[in-house]
């Protein structure tokens, strides 16, 4: 037994025991996800829960749809703070321990704009607590005026047990940026921090410029490496 995806244009053939196809399940927040299974669970009914799972994520395809990127667009999936202090230009660089440009299918990126996603990983209140000591001690590549308000409010945010974390949304892709030639950690900082024998020689910073905010967040499941947006 099976039934249609209940989503608008979605041709998908469902198992009875589940809602959704598993592509669109991923896209409802885990809080209506749990909301959906114990209803369900009470009455064994569609209850208003699956109907909000639905808008969600009729709302999420219309999001994506509205936004044209070429066939073949890549994505990143970042951890957050990290993917919205790239947004608002206080991250220039994501460092990564490998230099994608040598691998011949993604050497072809370097100058291609790509869409930036935040994980699902909530970040704890030490690691928020950490990059705002690092600002205040001068050792961190972020752009401090930008970076210091945003990772504050989040700080905040955690240290409350917000669900929602509207300055930096886990989840979601949030726009797109241009990502450039990596560069050797060693070489872009070199001279400009006081204690140099500090720089990881293994670590590459990856060029991110001309950001281009979504008009809204597109929630999306995410994945390891470059992953296919469109
Ligand atoms: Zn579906």
């Amino acid at each position: 037994m099976s039934h249609a995806c209940p989503v608008q244009n979605c041709s998908s053939q469902v198992a009875s025991h589940l809602y959704m196809c598993p592509r669109h399940w991923r896209m409802v927040p885990k809080p209506l996800q749990t909301a959906v299974y114990e209803s369900y669970q009470k009455d064994g009914r569609v209850s208003v829960n699956h109907r909000e799972a639905v808008r969600v994520v009729e709302a999420a395809e219309a999001g994506r749809s509205a936004i044209k990127l070429p066939p073949g667009t890549r994505a990143l999936t970042i951890y957050q703070p990290w993917a919205s202090l790239i947004m608002i230009g206080a991250k220039p660089y994501e460092f990564r321990r490998w230099d994608f440009s040598l691998l011949p299918a993604l050497a072809k990126l370097v100058g291609q704009r790509i869409v930036i996603h935040a994980s699902v990983r909530r970040p704890s209140l030490d690691e928020l607590n950490d990059i705002l000591d690092r600002i205040e001690q001068g050792e961190s590549a972020l752009k401090a005026d930008l970076a210091e308000p945003l990772v504050r409010q989040m700080s905040a945010a955690v240290g409350a047990k917000v669900a929602d974390l509207h300055m930096a949304p886990l989840g979601v892709a949030l726009g797109t940026a241009v990502i450039g030639q990596p560069r050797r950690v060693v070489d872009i900082f070199k001279g400009a921090v006081a204690d140099s024998d500090r720089l990881d020689e293994h670590m590459f910073g990856w060029p991110l410029a001309s950001i281009e905010p979504f008009p809204q967040p597109v929630p999306a499941a995410g994945a390891q490496g470059f992953w296919s947006w469109s």
